[in-house]
């Protein structure tokens, strides 16, 4: 079926403003999110050079022997060392923390206006030196947890996105469809880098 000029011209004109309007499916990326990092203290420095780590959203995981399946990465792992600083991409409310991997590894979800945002792997309690923790609002850079260090060693800031209610995170494994409430979050993250950041 063709689609009337005019109401495809609407369509993109409200695609390219992200002007906040939600998609049926509530994936829209919308809103005006800031870089999700911020470098420890003693860089102090806004770090907008975001890296893969060669890990994008989809990419193959091992075996879980606790989910009992090949996993399909569900984020988006950005460049980061322990003690860099997480910060609110949009206001939004802390809704929920939650174990992520060993001792040193936890996550943290914030609700924003359209979208649930996972943070992991944060140092655990690291949200209470910024006071805040679950049923905290936030403003958009607001400081609200530091990185943490995965049971194996390395350190990042693994990114997930999801849809709004989400209190968990959702494993996606190999062979089986995406979580229904799990979105890519490449281009949202794109839109907070600036338009060739991540490439
Ligand atoms: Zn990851």
């Amino acid at each position: 079926m063709a689609i009337p000029a005019p109401i495809l011209a609407i369509a993109v004109a409200a695609l390219l403003s992200g002007g906040g309007k939600k998609s049926s499916s509530g994936t829209s990326i919308s809103g005006s999110p800031t870089w999700p990092l911020r470098n420890n203290a003693s860089r102090n420095i806004p770090s907008p050079s975001p890296q893969y780590l060669g890990r994008g959203f989809g990419a193959g995981r091992p075996y879980s022997n606790m989910h009992q399946c090949d996993r399909v990465h569900g984020g988006v792992d950005l460049s980061a060392v322990k003690g860099d600083i997480c910060v609110a991409m949009e206001d939004g409310i802390i809704v929920a923390t939650q174990g992520w991997d060993g001792d040193n590894a936890k996550a943290i979800l914030l609700e924003t206006a359209n979208n649930v945002l996972l943070y992991g792997a944060v140092a655990p309690n690291s949200w209470k030196e910024f006071n805040v923790g679950i049923g905290s609002k936030v403003k958009r850079g607001q400081r609200i947890a530091r990185i943490g260090t995965y049971s194996g060693g390395s350190q990042m800031l693994h990114f997930e996105l999801y849809k709004k209610g989400t209190k968990k995170n959702a494993v996606w494994c190999k062979g089986k469809p995406k979580p229904s409430n799990m979105i890519d979050p490449t281009s949202y993250l794109k839109k907070a880098a600036g338009s060739d950041a991540l490439s």
